[in-house]
């Protein structure tokens, strides 16, 4: 499922298509990446209008025409965005395409997850306006994120850091990588965390979303070898920190990867590891 970084890649290929005009419009209305969203208003209010902006925040994108026209995507499992030439032929799976002179930019789901909305409003809709704030923002500090822990002190750390409600754009690998690094076992309950633990925490989440912006971001690019994302794909696979064996279990509803001893149940003393 696409996370933040990968969110930002694929935001990024319809690019092409900045301050030019939307010629023509192929979307298939009755599929369900439309539900509750009015497919004959997007297409009248897109159609003639130049393509402004877009923008990505956690999991979602919101791409803007002429002044007051919002479109919002949100890729679900197995969602992509793409740009090809003007002739490219629709597949099956691709339920919404925009068409400028010279690309197509077009909104694949083969499994139906994702979602398109829409708006026509001077200022952004409250379904992007309301999302809560970035966790590379200067708004999620510290003291924010020890509320969230104190809020949710019963949630264990794994499915604390999958609510996109406090963390937008975490996913199942990025949240197996923030405890790996923190070593903190994805079992761990939120309100147990010591001030030193929060401060570590916020500060490991900040830097590997900095990092897989910058690298799977920019050009999908691997995250540093010295990641646990290297390791954990494959069954079995071995700790890049201590070399034993790595564990998997289901955790907060997702097969969870982590190092039993470097994540042990009692907390190690902190370390600083590279990345
Ligand atoms: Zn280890």
């Amino acid at each position: 499922m696409p996370e933040l970084a990968e969110v930002e890649y694929f935001r990024k290929k319809w690019n092409v298509g900045l301050a030019h005009k939307i010629v023509s419009i192929h979307l298939q209305p009755k599929k369900r990446v439309f539900r509750q969203t009015s497919t004959t208003l997007l297409t009248r209010k897109i159609r003639g209008r130049s393509f402004h902006s877009s923008h990505a925040h956690g999991k979602q994108m919101l791409f803007r025409f002429g002044s007051d026209a919002w479109l919002g995507i949100h890729l679900g499992m197995t969602g992509r965005l793409l740009a090809a030439s003007s002739l490219h032929r629709p597949s099956s799976s691709d339920h919404l395409i925009l068409r400028t002179a010279s690309h197509s930019l077009i909104f694949r789901d083969p499994r139906l997850f994702g979602r398109v909305r829409f708006a026509v409003s001077p200022r952004p809709p409250s379904w992007w306006s309301n999302l809560p704030p970035p966790i590379h923002s200067p708004k999620f500090t510290v003291p924010y994120l020890r509320k969230i822990c104190t809020r949710r002190a019963r949630s264990p750390l794994k499915a604390l850091l999958l609510m996109q409600q406090f963390f937008p754009g975490i996913g199942n690998w990025m949240a197996d990588e923030i405890l790996w690094q923190t070593q903190l076992c994805p079992r761990t309950l939120s309100g147990v965390l010591s001030s030193a633990s929060i401060a570590q925490l916020h500060q490991r989440l900040r830097q590997i979303c900095r990092t897989s912006l910058r690298l799977i971001g920019h050009d999908y690019s691997d995250p540093p070898k010295t990641w646990l994302y290297r390791h954990r794909w494959r069954s079995g696979g071995y700790c890049p920190r201590c070399q034993r064996r790595l564990s998997r279990a289901p955790i907060g509803g997702r097969t969870t990867c982590w190092c039993p001893t470097c994540q042990p149940s009692t907390p190690l003393p902190l370390a600083s590891p590279d990345c």
